[in-house]
């Protein structure tokens, strides 16, 4: 098995359509492949048809946007039933959060990007979710910066003066959410960007004692892996390993990490949707 289970499509911040990421997948050499957008599942239906065509197992998830101490931390959540009440109103409150914060990073940023919110947001009919990157994508365009990398040093990350935070659930209830609605949670990236001091021993305690399923250990972005791994192992929590594809918006690529066959079979174990 050649499985990742951490990638995104133009429903949030990648660049590729649902069936472009399972052909792209497919031509990695990837036979199992997670579609995990930040807070929508808009990009399942698509997915699953391109998967069904092209013979990938495709394992329905999603990125949530979470915080612990007021910062941001991504929790992963697979096979979980996306019509379940608790999670309808998480979509509308994260997509209402969302909106909210970018329209007022993009207001800040006016004098910079010379647009107002209705004209940047028009720029962007299909998303559901607009987020920084798509700041970022503005920025490229105006000719203000080169990359999305550049953007967020010099404009998106909390030190810049347009930064404005994301208000989201902890950690801990999003963890609890993705398991009351029957599927299983994975902690994303959890020492990347300054995560090492965020999440440490006391938060993996916590996130045990709620039922956190694995984390996410082979990433690019993560700090001190071999640490991290023996930690992961020590609680008893699987290991994932994935790309975090995002098309063209990150230099990721798909496989360049993957989870073994074993911790998928455990995944998909008694959660409320199957795989494709
Ligand atoms: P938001 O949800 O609007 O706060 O944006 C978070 C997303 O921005 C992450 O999921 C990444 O895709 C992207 N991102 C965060 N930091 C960076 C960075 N330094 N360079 C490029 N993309 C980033
Ligand atoms: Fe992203
Ligand atoms: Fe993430
Ligand atoms: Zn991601």
């Amino acid at each position: 098995m050649r499985a990742d289970l951490h990638t995104h499509t133009r429903f949030s911040d990648g660049t590729d359509s649902p069936s472009e990421l399972v052909h792209a997948a497919h031509e990695a050499g990837l036979d199992t492949l997670g579609i995990t957008d930040h807070d929508t599942t808009a990009g399942w239906a698509g997915a699953e048809q391109a998967a069904r065509a092209v013979g990938m197992r495709l394992v329905r998830g999603m990125e949530l946007s979470t915080q612990v101490n007021s910062r941001t931390v991504h929790v992963l959540g697979y096979l979980f039933d996306p019509d379940h009440p608790a999670m309808r109103e998480h979509y509308r409150l994260a997509a209402e959060k969302r909106q909210m914060r970018i329209a007022q990073m993009v207001e800040k940023l006016q004098p910079v990007l010379g647009m107002s919110w209705e004209d940047f947001r028009a720029h962007y009919p299909d998303q559901d979710v607009i987020g920084r990157p798509h700041i970022a994508d503005m920025l490229i365009a105006r000719k203000v910066v080169a990359t999305r990398k550049e953007a967020f040093e010099r404009y998106l990350t909390p030190r810049c003066p347009y930064f404005v935070p994301l208000r989201a659930i902890s950690a801990l209830e999003a963890i609890s959410l993705v398991n009351t609605c029957g599927g299983k949670a994975v902690l994303a990236h959890p020492w990347a960007r300054g995560g090492r001091e965020l999440l440490d021993v006391s938060f993996f305690r916590d996130a045990k004692e709620v039922g956190l399923f694995g984390v996410e250990v082979d990433h690019r972005d993560n700090v001190d892996r071999g640490e991290l791994a023996g930690l992961v192992a020590s609680f008893g929590f699987a290991r994932f390993g994935s790309s975090d594809y995002h098309g063209l918006g990150k230099v990721n690529r798909l496989a360049e990490h993957t989870t073994s066959a074993e911790v998928v079979h455990a995944l998909i174990e008694g959660c409320f949707l199957e795989v494709v």
